[in-house]
């Protein structure tokens, strides 16, 4: 099991560097000091470190932005793990009919064998977002292995649709030290998400849009899946099936439907005009 790879080197990690700490400081303690403080140390570095690898919001790997401003009357739908057909087209599909728009953080392996969704998702104006290669978890990747599951998607977006992404989603949103800096060394912000409602276990149509609903704000960033990581038969029919209601009561509460980085670029502005609506980013 990944996560339980990941939380054992972690806690064997932190172990070892209490162990450090305790030494170094063993010279000015007295008989058991440096035991205790590494007995003290661990726990809590091991906390530490877990949170900062699996919180998707914390800030201690590095700055992640999880939602716009809390004063723009504005969402950012985003769709993970495709693109998959039928469901990617047919979200695209309710997306042109509603003259919304949204972000696909894409997996390049799904990407390289569906290229026409992406070339619709960016004519249609929305945005493509980099989800890596292949959706291994990122937490014990070193710089390099994060640097090339990187740089291949959006070498591949970039090279169907002429666009770069510009935004970057973690798998599972779990990060190491390295994530976002690597990120943004390939042009991408690091995004996380405010509302995640669990659609890949597919509760039914009604419980996600019910969710989402429940907890749409100014601001909210909202995770949805168009597949599920490298699942080869995912069935996103339910996210499909709750996008119409969704995207209708936003509407009805005032709240635009914007691409990730416009939602980013809000400004504190309230509201923009129509032709802001309409430009494409991510170029
Ligand atoms: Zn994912």
């Amino acid at each position: 099991m990944t996560i339980v790879r990941i939380v054992a080197v972690l806690t064997a990690a932190s172990g070892l560097l209490a162990a450090v700490i305790a030494m170094s400081t063993a010279s000015v303690m007295r008989g058991s000091g440096a035991m205790r403080m590494w007995l003290t140390a661990w726990p809590i570095l091991d906390a530490v470190a877990l949170v900062a690898t699996f919180e998707r919001r914390s800030p201690i790997w590095g700055r992640i932005v999880s939602r716009g401003r809390p004063r723009s009357p504005a969402i950012a739908l985003t769709f993970d793990d495709g693109p998959t057909e039928p469901y990617t087209s047919q979200i695209l599909d309710v997306l042109r009919a509603f003259d919304a728009r949204a972000t696909f953080f894409v997996l390049g392996l799904r990407a390289a064998a569906a290229p026409a969704a992406l070339t619709r998702a960016v004519a249609d104006g929305h945005e493509l977002g980099n989800h890596t290669w292949d959706h291994a978890a990122l937490p014990l990747a070193t710089p390099r292995v994060i640097r090339g599951t990187i740089r291949r998607t959006s070498d591949l977006v970039e090279r169907v649709t002429g666009v770069r992404p510009r935004v970057f989603r973690a798998p599972f949103g779990w990060r190491n030290p390295w994530v976002d800096r690597v990120a943004h060394g390939e042009g991408c912000q690091p995004i996380a998400w405010t509302i995640g409602v669990h659609d890949t276990d597919r509760p039914g149509a009604g419980v996600i849009e019910r969710r989402v609903t429940e907890r749409l704000h100014d601001g909210a960033i909202v995770l949805l899946h168009d597949g599920r990581s490298l699942d080869d038969h995912p069935d996103a029919s339910q996210v499909v099936e709750a996008l119409p209601g969704i995207v209708r009561e936003a509407r009805r509460r005032g709240l635009r439907l914007l691409t990730v980085s416009e939602l980013l670029a809000e400004g504190g502005r309230q509201r923009s005009s129509p032709s802001n609506r309409r430009e494409p980013c991510g170029e």
